[in-house]
């Protein structure tokens, strides 16, 4: 028994998925204590979208801690945060046209969920909160409550008040339209739920199975929320900062959220950073009245302000297209190349999904892929989906070798086929 085994809680989950012990990382790949290299489709669950260990934040950490900078400061004013908002301001929000205040929330996402729930039912003065299903949002009290797996749900052993759930687009099939319930339950006064503070949704429900909103489809609900006064907080925890193709995920549909809650990526390299953008009008919060002591981490700011550079051009959102729509074909030439798994895929920018008919050839197809050097989540429901999530800053050979061990591993998990040997592709 290893000392993970012997020591670490039984909570242990990605340690389960991948098992070996990692050490080094860079760029799109991952190396154990053998030295196997591992393509990496999982990118911390997001959080590296810009790959691992970039070498201009890595060198930006390092010149900061030898100059002494400030680590810990709680919330106060250091020269990280002030050179991080102002390039924020810059390069996000100006170009833009983007109105919006900053409050950093404790280092994770649902972190900021929970402040976004907390600032909307002040705001309104209003307890219910809309969310949907599929939804993921995070696990803490509040987040947990608007999260709609019973798989999480069912761990807390306590009441999750004052959420709604309503069905998401798509969730009742392609022909149903689930926004004209929305539309009515909150005009009837008899629809038996209440006028929420928030409507908090995701673009793309990455972890409940890559489901992708339709354009229409999210501007009908911003448009019910400004019927209502109900804010719309948009969770882009996941596929905002660059994943669906530009910075923030709803930009394709032109809506301006009244809250937007940003982790994962946004410190660039997998430092814990959590923010919410909220319209200056929102911004009711009295000073120090939700507060914390890891709310701004400098190491985070100064990868962070270093990973903005990124967007400072158009050149990065031209390299997602590509790459995506290189996914895109690759996925769809697989699926019809076997036929017999009959594999949907679906995605947008670089969040593909894989939906395989059967639960236990998805996860097969995951743990073979793992032994064939490569690392990729199930997500959805039904845990039937392979959900791509490659860093966006991933070159087309390492992505075509990655799709490749996924091939390879659908091939080595049909019935009665010889396990394959292949090394994998480097
Ligand atoms: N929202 C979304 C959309 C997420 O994907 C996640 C993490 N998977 C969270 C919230 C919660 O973030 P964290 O795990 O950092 O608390």
């Amino acid at each position: 028994m290893n000392i993970f085994q012997r020591r670490e809680s039984e909570i242990r989950s990605y340690s389960r998925s991948y098992p070996t012990i990692f050490e080094r990382a860079e760029g799109a790949r991952l190396f154990d204590r053998e030295g196997r290299p591992y393509v990496d489709f999982f990118a911390g669950a997001g959080a590296l979208n810009y790959g691992h260990n970039p070498p201009a934040m890595r060198e930006a950490l390092i010149a900061y801690l030898q100059e002494g900078g400030v680590l810990h400061s709680l919330d106060m004013a250091t020269v990280a945060k002030q050179r991080f908002l102002e390039r924020f301001e810059e390069v996000i929000l100006e170009p833009r046209g983007m109105d919006y205040k900053l409050q950093f929330t404790a280092p994770t996402g649902t972190n900021a969920i929970e402040a976004a729930l907390k600032l909307a039912r002040r705001v309104t003065k209003r307890r219910n909160v809309i969310a949907f299903t599929n939804a993921y949002h995070g696990l803490s009290a509040g987040a947990l409550a608007v999260t709609a797996n019973r798989h999480f749900r069912h761990e807390a052993w306590t009441q999750r008040l004052d959420a709604s759930f309503m069905p998401f687009d798509g969730y009742l099939g392609a022909g149903v339209d689930t926004l004209a319930y929305l539309r009515r339950s909150l005009s009837d006064t008899s629809s038996g739920i209440d006028l929420p503070a928030a409507i908090v949704l995701e673009t793309v429900q990455a972890e409940g199975g890559v489901n992708i909103a339709r354009t229409e489809w999210l501007q009908g609900v911003a448009d019910l929320c400004q019927q209502h006064g109900i804010l719309l907080i948009v969770d882009d925890i996941q596929v905002g900062c660059g994943r669906t193709g530009s910075f923030f995920s709803f930009e394709r549909t032109g809506i301006r959220p009244d809250l937007i809650a940003l982790s994962k990526s946004i410190s660039g390299c997998g430092l814990p950073m959590s923010l919410l953008l909220i319209k200056p009008e929102h911004d009711q919060w009295k000073p120090g009245e939700h507060t914390g002591t890891f709310r701004g981490n400098n190491l985070a700011f100064v990868a962070a302000t270093e990973a903005l550079n990124y967007w400072a051009t158009a050149e990065f959102t031209a390299q997602i297209a590509a790459r995506g729509a290189h996914m895109s074909a690759r996925l769809h030439a697989l699926a019809a190349e076997l036929p017999e798994i009959e594999a949907k895929p679906r995605g947008v920018g670089m969040i593909h999904g894989l939906e395989f008919k059967q639960a236990s050839r998805c996860q097969a197809v995951a743990s073979e892929a793992f032994q064939q050097g490569l690392i990729i989540e199930i997500c959805g429901s039904g845990k039937n989906v392979l959900k791509f999530l490659p860093p966006l800053t991933i070159d087309e050979a390492t992505l075509d070798a990655g799709i490749d061990i996924v091939r390879s591993a659908v091939l080595a998990t049909a019935k009665g086929s010889p396990a394959l040997t292949t090394a994998p592709s480097e």
